[in-house]
């Protein structure tokens, strides 16, 4: 590990404080859980002045569900996410994907807020500060050429963050406080295709919580990863779907893991009003396929996230159309 630079840490006493605080200091960084940031501070990969703890805000702490929906502040942790019984059984895909992130120690402090504005990831850059050296740095931090497509111009690292796609496919939106007021998104509005500037959120801008409908279709979340018992998604896929007299009445796919943001898949309104039978099972694998864009950013190469990534959204959407062995 790298000699960590110096920085000093605030604990402002209300959002607004931490707001000013960071739309104040370009070199600034919100800190909550840590459980991404402090291990890019340690590699030298960020290097704050200051770090301003969020931690103890009770406002990004509001957690309730009612039948109108569920309120979550951003800074949930996943542990309690996993845990709770009302979104394991209103928004399963949610528990599912809280459940799935790293392990119990890090789920403990890591944040709804934290998973869903982590940082890109690449074999290329996430490395220590001599061997990223070594290699002249890359697009993304400190060089000129990225290491994955040098003829192009634009980072590829990939979004890891497994929250997102569960939380899109159940038309989640966000609430944000900036210096400049409130706004309120759909959360897939919140990322870009650009994985050194993944975010759409202005200096100083917070997330405060996250907003879910009261009575979603079914869903549920898996990934394919490396180490089984902790590691970011290779692909990870959530999917809603709800069936009613033998055809799909509401159907979304949504994916992490493959490309520089999470996204929701295009097309699938084309399966509603008809059965999720072997044909349409085909057709969506082939959808999936063709709009995920896996990079060499992993260890795994990019046609096995692909075929996993399809491969996912196939088996998920026949296990909540109750096709059992249809995968
Ligand atoms: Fe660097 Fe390219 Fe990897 Fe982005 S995709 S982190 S620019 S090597």
């Amino acid at each position: 590990m790298t000699e960590v630079a110096p920085f000093q840490v605030a604990r402002p006493r209300d959002v607004e404080a931490a707001i000013a605080l960071c739309s104040g200091n370009a070199q600034s960084r919100y800190i909550a859980g840590g459980t991404d940031l402090m291990v890019n501070i340690r590699r030298g990969i960020r290097q704050p002045e200051l770090l301003i703890d969020i931690s103890g805000l009770d406002v990004l702490h509001a957690f309730e569900i009612t039948d109108a929906g569920a309120h979550i502040g951003a800074g949930v942790t996943l542990a309690q996410l996993a845990a709770d019984d009302g979104v394991r059984e209103r928004y399963r895909a949610v528990a599912e994907a809280a459940a799935a992130i790293a392990g119990p120690g890090h789920r403990s402090v890591a944040t709804v807020g934290g998973n869903l504005c982590l940082d890109t990831r690449c074999i290329y850059y996430n490395q220590s500060e001599w061997w990223r050296h070594a290699n002249n740095y890359c697009l993304k931090n400190r060089g000129d050429t990225c290491h994955v497509a040098p003829q192009g111009k634009r980072c590829h690292a990939a979004f890891s963050g497994d929250l997102a796609p569960a939380l899109m496919v159940l038309g989640a939106e966000i609430e944000i406080l900036g210096a400049a007021g409130r706004r309120r998104i759909p959360l897939s509005d919140l990322y870009t295709e650009n994985g050194r500037a993944h975010l759409r959120l202005s200096l100083g801008e917070l997330i405060l919580r996250v907003q879910l409908p009261g009575a979603p279709p079914p869903s549920a979340y898996a990934k394919v990863r490396l180490r089984g018992s902790i590691d970011f998604p290779l692909a990870g896929v959530a999917v809603s779907l709800a069936m009613a007299a033998g055809v799909v009445s509401a159907f979304r796919v949504a994916l992490t893991g493959t490309n520089s943001r999470p996204f929701l898949l295009e097309g699938t309104e084309s399966f509603l009003g008809r059965p999720l039978d072997e044909e349409a099972l085909a057709r969506l694998d082939k959808l999936v396929q063709k709009q995920v864009q896996p990079m060499r950013t992993t260890l795994a190469s990019a046609n096995y996230r692909r075929l996993a990534a399809a491969a996912l959204a196939r088996r998920l959407a026949a296990r909540l159309a109750g096709l059992q062995g249809k995968t």
